[in-house]
Order: C-alpha cells, then sequence, then structure tokens
C-alpha cells in the first residue's frame, strides 16, 4: 500500500520535473549539448529503453492472462445461464463504454493544437484501409507463431482463448499446463511491477522530451485529454449503470452508490480492480444484498476481463493520439476500436497501469504510434485510479442484476442502509 502511493508520488515527481525540465530546455536555443546530448542522446535513450519495456510485455501479458481467463471461464460447469448472462452484460457495457469514450473525444478533441505529426519516425501504416470483413477473417491466424512472433494481438486473443477454452475442456490431464499458465501469469505480473519502478525516470525522459520538442502546447491537450476520459467515466457510470439499476433492476440507483462507496474508496487509492476483489465481494454481498453464490463467480470474473473504465480510457487516448499525429481514423478503424478495446478489456490484468499496456495493441490495430502512450502515461495514475473505480462498479452493476434475475437477492439488505445510514462508516 505505501509502496505503491510511494511509486505514485514518484510518478507524479517525474512527471513535474519532466515538464519543467522539458520547458527550461526549450528556452535554451539549439545547440549540440541541448539537441544531441540532452534530448536526442540521453533522455531519447531513457523514454526509449522504458517505451521498449513496456512493449516487450504486450504479447506474452496479452497471451498468458487470456489463456487464464478463459481457462477459468471455459469451466463447462460454470459456462452455464449466469456464466452466458455475465458475459454478454460485461461485452455490451465495454461496448457501450468505449463508444461513449470515442463520442466524447471527438467532442472534447483532446489532441487537437499539439502537432507531432513530424515525430513519428516510421510511416503509419493505417489500419482504416483494411476492410472490416478483412478485419474478422484476418483474426484467425493460420499460423500462430508467426502472429505471436509479428505481434498479431488479435489473432494473438484468438488462439489465447481457444487454448484457454480448450484447457478447461480437457479437466485434469491438462492440468500441469493449467498451473504453468497461472505461474506464468504471476511471473508476468511481477515484470510489470519491476517495469513500473523504472517508470518515474521513464516518464521524466519522455515528459522532458515532449515539453523541449512543443514547449508549453503540451500542457492544455494533456489537461483536455484528462477531463474527456474523466467526463466519459462518469457519464458512463451515471448514465449507462444507474439507467440499467432503475430500468432493468428496477432498484434505486443513488442508493446503490451509498452503499458501494467502500469498495470505490479502496478501488481508488489501490488502482486495482483485483486488489480490490476482497472488499467488492464483502461490499456487494453485506451492503448491496446479492448473493455469494452469484457474487462468487461474477465478480471474481469482472475483476479479471470486465474493464469499462479502462476500455473509456482506451478509446479517448485513440482519439488524442490520432489527433496529435495527425492522423485521421476512418469508420472502418474507429469499429476495430471498439473491438480491439472490448477485447484488450478482456486482456487487461485487475493491477494498476496495465490498461496503459493493452493500450498499444488497441493502438497497433490502427496503425496509430505506440510512442503515443508516452504522452499520457505520465498522467495515467490518477485516470487510473479513477477508471478502476469504474471497472469494479460494471462489476458489481452487473452481479446485482444477475442476482435479481436469479431471484437471489435480498432487497432488504440493499435498501438497509438508508435509514441505518452506515454511509460514514
Ligand atoms: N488498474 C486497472 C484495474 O485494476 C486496470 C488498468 O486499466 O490498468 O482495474
Amino acid at each position: 500500500m505505501s509502496k505503491k502511493s510511494k511509486l505514485t508520488k514518484r510518478i507524479l515527481i517525474g512527471l513535474v520535473l519532466g515538464a519543467a525540465f522539458g520547458i527550461l530546455l526549450s528556452f535554451i536555443p539549439e545547440g549540440y549539448v541541448r539537441d544531441t546530448i540532452l534530448i536526442d542522446g540521453l533522455i531519447s535513450m531513457v523514454g526509449g529503453v522504458f517505451i521498449s519495456g513496456i512493449k516487450m510485455l504486450v504479447v506474452p501479458l496479452v497471451f498468458v492472462s487470456l489463456v487464464c481467463g478463459a481457462s477459468a471461464l471455459g469451466d463447462p460447469k460454470k459456462l452455464g445461464r449466469v456464466g452466458a448472462k455475465t458475459l454478454l452484460f460485461y461485452l455490451v457495457t465495454t461496448c457501450i463504454a468505449i463508444t461513449l469514450a470515442l463520442g466524447i473525444g471527438s467532442l472534447i478533441n483532446p489532441g487537437v493544437g499539439l502537432d507531432l505529426s513530424n515525430i513519428v519516425k516510421e510511416e503509419p501504416t493505417i489500419g482504416a484501409s483494411k476492410s472490416f470483413v478483412d478485419v474478422i477473417i484476418g483474426m484467425v491466424p493460420s499460423n500462430p507463431i508467426n502472429a505471436l512472433a509479428s505481434g498479431e494481438m488479435l489473432q494473438i486473443i484468438v488462439f489465447a482463448l481457444l487454448t484457454g477454452i480448450s484447457l478447461s475442456l480437457v479437466k485434469e490431464k491438462a492440468q500441469p499446463v493449467v498451473d504453468l499458465f497461472e505461474a506464468l501469469n504471476t511471473l508476468m505480473m511481477k515484470m510489470v511491477m519491476i517495469i513500473m519502478m523504472v517508470a518515474p525516470v521513464g516518464v521524466f525522459a519522455l515528459i522532458t522530451k515532449t515539453f523541449a520538442t512543443v514547449g508549453f502546447e503540451a500542457m492544455i491537450p494533456l489537461l483536455k485529454y484528462m477531463i474527456a476520459v474523466i467526463l466519459a467515466l462518469i457519464l458512463h457510470a451515471g448514465l449507462t449503470y444507474m439507467g440499467m439499476l432503475s430500468t432493468i433492476g428496477k432498484l434505486n440507483p443513488i442508493q446503490f452508490f451509498k452503499n458501494f462507496i467502500p469498495a470505490m474508496g479502496v478501488a481508488f487509492s489501490t488502482a486495482s480492480s483485483s486488489g480490490t476483489l476482497p472488499v467488492t465481494l464483502e461490499t456487494a454481498e453485506e451492503r448491496c444484498g446479492v448473493s455469494k453464490n452469484i457474487a462468487s463467480f461474477t465478480l471474481p470474473l469482472g475483476a479479471t476481463i470486465n474493464m469499462d473504465g479502462t476500455a473509456i480510457m482506451q478509446g479517448v487516448a485513440v482519439i488524442f493520439i490520432s489527433q496529435v499525429y495527425g492522423i485521421d481514423l476512418s469508420i472502418q478503424a474507429l469499429l476495430t476500436v471498439v473491438l480491439t478495446a472490448t477485447l484488450a478489456s478482456v486482456g487487461t490484468a485487475g493491477v494498476p497501469g496495465v490498461g496503459l499496456i493493452t493500450l498499444s495493441m488497441v493502438l497497433q490495430s490502427v496503425g496509430l504510434p505506440i510512442e503515443g502512450i508516452a504522452l499520457i502515461i505520465g498522467i495515467d495514475r490518477l485516470l487510473d485510479m479513477t477508471r478502476t473505480v469504474v471497472n469494479i462498479t460494471g462489476d458489481t452493476v452487473c452481479t446485482i442484476l444477475i442476482s435479481k434475475s436469479e431471484n437471489e437477492f435480498n432487497p432488504d439488505i440493499y435498501y438497509a442502509k438508508n435509514e441505518a445510514s452506515e454511509l460514514s462508516a
């Protein structure tokens, strides 16, 4: 806990120092020391190593975490009525979330005013040139090893899902492989943690470079990006979740938020759905009135595969990065974003910062430069905390609605807190 907040502080310090140093450099006239030694030398090297470190983890992380998720999900016993309903709810709300994010992003235009189009090194290969039908057909890899080697994310996801489901169908004989994947998953999480430990220095270098190249100009777009993400998160919680609770669940949505505050607080401070899971489970059962049976299935699953808040950040980030690099996205490209961000949310582990790593897969799918992540990583922690609240809220709203539809919901508990007003407790 204190380790995490230390890291948050260090990343923020890296961000502020990087911005200050970058602005300072932008006032110094061009020259050998400023440009060749500092900006294009040392600073580029440190920032580049950090970005490569993130890229390095994407393929193994997405593959391993999806195999684990799918093998748990594919358990034939669990794949009953509740499983189907849960999946439907999770996928539909994630699609709504990402669509909302793309809409808000296009309204606020966070990236307009910051022009880095001349910084893109490689010519972007715009995924938009592929038709949606081609994207679907191309999702199935004819050679999975090739897909892994070349980082074809959609193909990797399809292969991972198939592997996971097959593992669960084979049962006992495949148990060693399931155990292996679970161990690999823990290993990947450790690697993410190590990379995040060098994040303060990486962030410092990347932000220094951004500000040294564009100066003050970068501030306003970044602020607009943050506002767009937070607005979309609030709208999704306020409209989608509250709307579903009152129309489908016939429940007072305000009461839900009152009941759910303790879990939201933990999610905000830890930025981890998985870390918050024990509290989410307790809050859902003890304060929201759902049955243990349902909650113990839907909530752990949700903490692994349902990340509406993360999908929202990725949607706004796609708009932001495409605008900053001056790359237009066609309707097909936006549809691809909806698809890949939904899958990315499935592949995002419920721990801090992973959403930013799976964002690279969404960017890649439409040919946007992954370097764009450098722009937003410095301010991501606050957004990570906020989106994690939305991530677990989505899981719990789903759990309540499914409990209700299965007649395993206790309205007395749901409304009890109202009179008892234990909210401050
Ligand atoms: N921190 C998020 C969660 O745990 C995942 C992410 O978006 O990075 O839900």
